[in-house]
């Protein structure tokens, strides 16, 4: 159960590679090299891939993926930023609502599922996800997970 975040990001990137348009590049950025996670790694590759597919989605050909990940006192800090069209403000506080999809989205495929079923897994890993978005530099989701299991989970499963 646990496992390095790094290395499960770095492959998760290469299995993306099919999908980037022209040009797109992921980048992870992290200053330690291993970071051991304690998470159900199912919900997690989920999670991540959505986040990304969207980011490759919405961005143009040559755009810029970067997924920070910093390892904090309890939490892990993931954090995935895009270069696309961003969400405009006045629909910011609908992303994460079922089939909900922004007016400068209609020309992209999409169900608007993604993200709804993004914030559901965050929460059962006990994590939160936000973003910023702004439509001239793209949109950052950040999400935060615990570093460790609740102690009366670890002695259930320990
Ligand atoms: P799917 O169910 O296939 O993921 P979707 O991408 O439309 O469809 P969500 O991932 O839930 O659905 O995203 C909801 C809406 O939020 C999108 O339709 C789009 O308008 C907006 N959105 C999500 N991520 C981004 C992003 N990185 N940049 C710009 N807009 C985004
Ligand atoms: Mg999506």
């Amino acid at each position: 159960k646990y496992f390095d975040l790094i290395q499960f990001s770095k492959s998760l990137i290469e299995e993306m590679e099919p999908n980037k348009k022209e040009g797109q590049t992921i980048k992870i950025i992290n200053k330690t090299p291993f970071i051991e996670v304690y998470l159900d790694s199912k919900l997690l590759r989920h999670v991540l891939s959505n986040l990304l597919s969207n980011a490759i989605k919405y961005s143009p050909v040559n755009a810029k993926i970067t997924i920070s990940i910093t390892q904090e006192e309890k939490w892990i800090s993931v954090q995935i930023k895009d270069q696309g069209i961003g969400i405009p403000v006045e629909e910011q506080k609908d992303i994460f609502q079922r089939f909900f999809r922004a007016k400068n989205a209609i020309n992209i495929q999409g169900t608007g599922l993604g993200l709804y079923i993004v914030k559901q897994y965050i929460e059962l890993m006990d994590g939160t996800i936000s973003f910023k978005s702004n439509p001239k530099e793209g949109t950052t989701f950040f999400i935060k997970l615990p570093l460790k299991p609740k102690q009366n989970e670890k002695n259930l499963i320990d």
